[in-house]
């Protein structure tokens, strides 16, 4: 066994997760969001575990590429759409779904010949970054139902601020895009996980869409048993965290008062004490962000992190009593440390922690 970081992936957890959100809204059709490496937990042994999900979706055409590479034929939505007409070919070739969320699109697709593509006109609802404006759906709805190379089309929005349960944006958003949907009858698409989790008695409008079975929700970071909202943990939407990061202790330091740890010597210590080297770095996605007094569990006992994180090291506080030995295991987020607590201390959200975790560590994948 490697002393190195890694990310530690629970299978259960994830197909756990994605009952419990399919769970919540029967008849609910599922795009199961694993862009950007399926949040740190690695894109195709998690496109496998959620190969039954009506549909999967991610940002980028190479992140698809590499899920059918794999063998995978699950429906696939492209996010961002195509940027040329060699996309759009690979897009056709690999059976993907793609997003249409601007003019040079719609005109691409126009002048592209036949093909039986699923097209998802993405609707701009106020969040002011892709997607044709309200205004221009109808127009946009027309050219789309006449273009020879679409063959199925759908209608989406994106909710840019769900996770805050106070802000009534969601509910204008969903008055905009609902105000759409009532002349339109294909599948349409919204709710990440937080629109999802937090608004479902706003969502109650598109029932009859979610009867025929044309309403898909696109969950992402629920799927990994992260909470969307600000305050909350994962566990208390009855999710499952499906990532571990943890690393080992990897040498002891007995230093006095007044010695400084790290690069730049920014902690010191001020009585005699022992420094604990964990084996996880900005290398491996421990973030340089991380301040001190970030807490990381070792042999169950929270310990604070003292200096500067630095490549593939790190430090912590033992005190002066420690017990601790090299080898010893250290959970960076996971099982009693929740990765939502953790970004809290960096300053950040979850989803920049998770999907951090840089590739130089295999993920382990439990069952
Ligand atoms: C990333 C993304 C999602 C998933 O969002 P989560 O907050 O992770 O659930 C859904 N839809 C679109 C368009 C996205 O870009």
């Amino acid at each position: 066994m490697s002393f190195g970081a890694r990310a530690r992936i629970s299978r259960g957890a994830i197909q756990h997760n994605l009952q419990i959100i399919a769970g919540q809204s029967p008849g609910v059709r599922v795009i199961a969001v694993i862009k950007a490496n399926a949040y740190g937990h690695g894109l195709v042994d998690v496109a496998r575990i959620l190969a039954e999900a009506d549909c999967l979706a991610v940002a980028r055409l190479s992140e698809a590429q590499e899920i059918r590479g794999a063998g995978i034929d699950t429906p696939i939505l492209l996010l961002s759409g195509v940027t040329s007409s060699t996309e759009l070919a690979a897009a056709v070739d690999k059976k993907l779904q793609i997003c249409v969320h601007n003019e040079p699109q719609l005109a691409m697709l126009e002048q592209f010949g036949a093909a039986d593509l699923f097209a998802w006109l993405e609707i701009d609802t106020g969040m002011n970054r892709l997607g044709f404006p309200p205004a221009a759906a109808q127009a946009a709805i027309r050219r789309l139902e006449n273009c020879a190379a679409v063959g199925k089309l759908g209608l989406m929005t994106h909710f840019a601020n769900a996770d805050n349960i106070e802000d009534p944006m969601t509910r204008v958003q969903i008055a905009a895009f609902s105000a759409l949907c009532g002349k339109f009858d294909g599948p349409i698409s919204l709710a990440n996980s937080a629109g999802h989790l937090g608004w479902s008695q706003e969502l109650k409008v598109f029932d009859a869409f979610r009867h025929s079975g044309r309403l898909f929700i696109r969950p992402g970071i629920s799927l990994f048993g992260v909470s969307p909202f600000p305050g909350k943990l994962g566990a208390e939407l009855g999710l499952r965290p499906a990532m571990q990061f943890e690393a080992h202790l990897v040498a002891l330091r007995s230093i006095a008062a007044g010695a400084r740890v790290g690069y730049g010597g920014t902690w010191q210590a001020e009585q005699g004490t022992t420094i604990g080297v964990i084996s996880a770095g900005y290398g491996d996605g421990y973030s340089y962000f991380m301040p001190e007094g970030t807490p990381i569990l070792l042999n169950g006992r929270r310990v604070p992190l003292v200096g500067r994180v630095s490549m593939d090291l790190c430090t912590v506080d033992l005190g002066s009593d420690a017990r601790e030995k090299i080898g010893d295991p250290a959970i960076l987020w996971g099982a009693g440390l929740p990765v939502e607590e953790i970004a809290q201390y960096a300053r950040t959200i979850a989803y920049q922690l998770v999907c951090g975790v840089t590739k130089r560590e295999k993920r382990k994948f439990e069952d």
